[in-house]
C-alpha cells in the first residue's frame, strides 16, 4: 500500500507547497494573447531555457547540416547548414487520445522552438506493432493544430514517423553486432530477466555474449528473414552486465513479433525496443533539445552510450541531440494515464474521448475549453525537476480568464421560475439593450425583448428570506438587468406549497439607461428571460469526472484491505442534464460557439448532439471556483 502511495511520487502534502507557488505567479502573468510562442522578455527562465540559451550561445549546434528530411550523417553531411537554431519533437505513440499531460509537452516544445527560432517536429513513435491505429494518428495531428502548433512550416513539413526509420534501426544494429557492441542472446525472456541481477548484486552474463560478430550478424538476419518464433532470440547491446545503472546491463534493442504494423504492414518481424529506437529517431531528425518526463532519466545513460557507439561508426552527425527530463503534469481530480482513459472509454464510464468530462484534448474541445487556455496554463505552471501536483482549479482559472475575453454574453435561465409583472401591459413588448461584452463597448449590444411575464432563477426569489439575501422576496426591489427595477408583492404555490409564479409591479421611471433611472438603489440584480420570447434548449451541466484530488490513491478501511481502483472514485453525479429557457439571440448560435451566460459560466453550443435552430450547451466553466467556495462553507 505504502508502496503505491509512493509510486505515484505525489504527496497530499506537496500540496499547498505547489498552489502557492503557481498561485503567487497568478496576477504578475501577460494576458493570454502574448502566450503565443514568440519570444518575450517577461517569460519566467528555467532550466530548460537556460540550458538552449547556453547552447545558442557557444554555438554547439551551429555546425550541424540538414538536408530536408531525416538521415543519418551520410546524407545530412552534403546539406547546407541546419537553418534551425534548434530542434524539439513532440513524439507521441498512436495507441490513444492525448490528454491533458501531453498538452503540457506540446506546448513546452513547440513553444520553446517557436521562442528560440527553432522547429519543432511531430513525430509518431510508431515502433510497437500492437495497439496502434490511424484513427489515433488523426485525432493527434488534430490536436496538435487545435492547441495552436505547426510543423509544416517555413518550407520544412516535419511529420514523421519513426517506423519509416525501421530501415536505418536496423541498420545500425548490424552495424553494432559487427563492431561488438550487440549480440543476438538465445535465452528465454524470463531467464534474461533473472540473470539481469538487483541494485546490489550485478547481472550475470549471458552464455551467448561471447558469440562471434559473424555468428551474430547471421542470426540477426535470419530473426528479420522470419525464420523463428517470438521469442526465440534478441538482440542485446553489449555494455556492462555489472553497471550500476539496470538499463547499461545489455538492454535488449530488437525482438521478434510476427504482427502486422498499421504502416508497414507484415515486411518487418523484428521491432526495436523503445529504448533503442528513440535516440536514433531524435538523432536522424537533428534534433537538439529532447524532452522527455523523468521517468526516462535513469535511460540517458544508454541513451548517450547509443548515439556515442553509433556517431563512433560514423553513422550519425555531430553534436548528438541531448535528452533533458522535466516533471510530468499531475493535476487533481483527473487521471492522465492512456491505459486509465482507454478503461473508462471501454466500460462505458463515459460517453466516448470526446465526452466533455474527459481530460482529453478531444473532450477539452467539445467542452469549450479554448486552446489558449492550454498555453497559458503550461506557461504558468512552468516546468520543474520534480514531481508536483497541481490543483484542477489552476486550469480552470486559465480557461475562465481567456473565455472573459472572447465569449460574448447572453442570457439563459437554467432553473426557470415565472415573474408576472402585474402593473406591466399584456400585450406590451419593449426591447431591452444588452451589450455583448462589457468590456468591450466595440462588439455592440443586442435587443432583449422585455414583456409581463419573464423567466427568472427559481434561487432568486424567497418567500421568507435568509439573512443576506438581497434578490426577490416580497416587498423587496430589485433591478431586472438592463430592463426595470420591480417590486415583490407576493407569490402563488400549488398545493404542496411549490412556488408557482412571483408577482411583482415595476416602476415605469426606472428603465435602465433612461435620465434618473439610477435614483432607485436595489442590491439585487437579476437576469430574466420574456416568456413569450424565450427558446428552449438542453443544457448539461458538467462536474469533476471523479470525486477525490487523487483518484484510486486513497487507502480503502481495512475491511476492504489496500488500496482502491481509481473507479471506486468515479463520481456518480458528473453531468446534470437540464431544460434552460434562452434569450433569442442564442437560438441560431452554432455549434462550437462559446457565450457566457451572465451570472452562470462559460458554455459551449455541443458539436455532436445539437441541431441547426435546437443548440444545445455544454457548461465548460462556471464563473467562479465553486469548488473552492463549497470546501470553505
Ligand atoms: P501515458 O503515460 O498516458 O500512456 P505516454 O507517456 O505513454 O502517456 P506518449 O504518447 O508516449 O504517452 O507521450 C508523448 C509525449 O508526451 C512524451 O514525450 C511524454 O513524455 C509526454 N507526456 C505524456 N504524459 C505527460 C504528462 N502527464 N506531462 C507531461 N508530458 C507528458
Ligand atoms: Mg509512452
Amino acid at each position: 500500500m505504502q508502496q503505491r502511495l509512493l509510486e505515484s511520487s505525489i504527496q497530499f502534502s506537496t500540496l499547498p507547497k505547489v498552489l502557492e507557488k503557481v498561485n503567487s505567479g497568478r496576477k504578475s502573468n501577460p494576458p493570454p494573447s502574448q502566450f503565443r510562442g514568440d519570444p518575450h522578455p517577461d517569460r519566467p527562465s528555467n532550466f530548460i531555457r537556460q540550458q538552449i540559451e547556453a547552447d545558442l550561445a557557444a554555438g554547439t549546434y551551429r555546425e550541424r547540416r540538414w538536408s530536408g528530411r531525416p538521415g543519418p550523417q551520410a546524407q545530412h553531411a552534403l546539406a547546407a547548414i541546419d537553418p534551425a537554431r534548434l530542434r524539439t519533437r513532440f513524439p507521441p505513440e498512436p495507441n490513444g487520445y492525448l490528454h491533458f499531460g501531453h498538452a503540457k509537452s506540446i506546448c513546452l516544445n513547440f513553444g520553446l522552438a517557436a521562442e528560440y527560432g527553432g522547429r519543432c517536429h511531430l513525430r509518431f513513435d510508431d515502433t510497437n506493432p500492437e495497439k496502434e491505429e490511424q484513427a489515433y494518428v488523426d485525432a493527434i495531428i488534430h490536436a496538435v493544430r487545435w492547441l495552436g502548433y505547426s510543423f509544416q512550416d517555413e518550407g520544412e513539413d516535419n511529420l514523421y514517423f519513426a517506423s519509416d526509420y525501421f530501415g536505418w534501426m536496423i541498420a545500425f544494429a548490424e552495424a553494432l553486432i559487427l563492431a561488438g557492441h550487440a549480440y543476438v542472446d538465445s535465452q528465454s525472456a524470463e531467464t534474461i530477466r533473472r540473470n539481469r541481477g538487483t541494485l546490489t548484486e550485478a547481472g550475470r552474463p549471458s552464455p551467448f555474449r561471447s558469440r562471434s560478430p559473424d555468428e551474430n550478424l547471421e542470426l540477426f538476419r535470419r530473426m528479420q528473414a522470419g525464420e523463428f518464433a517470438d521469442g526465440a532470440h534478441v538482440v542485446r547491446a553489449r555494455i556492462d552486465m555489472a553497471s550500476p545503472n539496470i538499463n547499461l546491463r545489455d538492454p535488449v534493442i530488437y525482438r521478434i513479433r510476427h504482427v502486422e504494423h498499421h504502416r508497414t504492414g507484415d515486411r518487418f518481424c523484428v521491432y526495436p525496443m523503445y529504448t533503442y529506437a528513440h535516440p536514433i529517431e531524435d538523432a536522424l531528425e537533428n534534433i537538439s533539445h529532447s524532452l522527455c518526463t523523468l521517468e526516462f532519466e535513469d535511460q540517458r545513460p544508454f541513451y548517450n552510450w547509443l548515439l556515442e557507439r553509433l556517431a563512433e561508426l560514423g553513422l550519425l552527425q555531430r553534436p548528438l541531440p541531448q535528452q533533458i527530463e522535466f516533471a510530468r503534469l499531475n493535476l487533481t481530480y483527473v487521471v492522465l494515464s492512456k491505459r486509465k482513459l482507454i478503461q473508462l472509454v471501454e466500460e462505458g464510464h463515459v460517453s466516448g474521448w470526446d465526452d466533455p468530462r474527459m481530460p482529453t484534448l478531444a473532450g477539452a474541445e467539445r467542452r469549450g475549453y479554448p486552446p489558449e487556455g492550454f498555453r497559458l496554463f503550461a506557461e504558468r505552471i512552468g516546468v520543474a525537476k520534480s514531481e508536483s501536483l497541481i490543483d484542477y482549479a489552476v486550469l480552470e482559472d486559465c480557461m475562465r480568464e481567456v473565455l472573459n475575453e472572447k465569449a460574448p454574453r447572453r442570457v439563459a435561465v437554467l432553473d426557470p421560475l415565472r415573474l408576472v409583472i402585474t402593473n406591466y401591459p399584456d400585450v406590451g413588448v419593449e426591447d431591452c439593450f444588452a451589450p455583448n461584452h462589457p468590456q468591450k463597448p466595440d462588439q455592440g449590444q443586442r435587443a432583449m425583448p422585455f414583456a409581463r411575464e419573464l423567466w427568472i432563477e427559481r434561487e432568486d426569489f424567497m418567500e421568507a428570506p435568509i439573512k443576506g439575501f438581497h434578490r426577490l422576496y416580497p416587498g423587496n426591489l430589485v433591478r431586472l438587468r438592463y430592463g426595470y427595477v420591480v417590486r415583490c408583492t407576493g407569490c402563488e404555490k400549488d398545493g404542496e406549497g411549490r412556488v408557482l409564479r412571483v408577482l411583482c409591479e415595476y416602476l415605469p421611471d426606472s428603465r435602465s439607461g433612461t435620465p434618473g433611472a439610477d435614483q432607485y438603489k436595489v442590491k439585487g440584480n437579476l437576469h430574466w428571460v420574456s416568456v413569450r420570447h424565450a427558446h428552449q434548449a438542453e443544457v448539461r451541466l458538467y462536474d469533476r469526472l471523479f470525486r477525490v484530488p487523487l483518484p484510486g490513491a486513497r487507502v480503502a478501511d481495512e475491511t476492504e484491505g489496500g488500496m482502491r481502483s481509481f473507479l471506486d472514485d468515479i463520481n456518480p453525479d458528473s453531468v446534470h442534464v437540464i431544460s434552460a429557457m434562452c434569450e433569442p439571440a442564442l437560438a441560431e448560435a452554432e455549434a462550437g460557439c462559446v457565450f457566457q451566460f451572465e451570472r452562470h459560466g462559460y458554455f459551449m453550443v455541443d458539436r455532436t448532439d445539437g441541431r441547426p435552430g435546437r443548440p444545445l450547451f455544454n457548461r465548460t466553466v462556471t464563473l467562479k471556483d465553486s469548488w473552492a467556495r463549497l470546501a470553505s462553507t
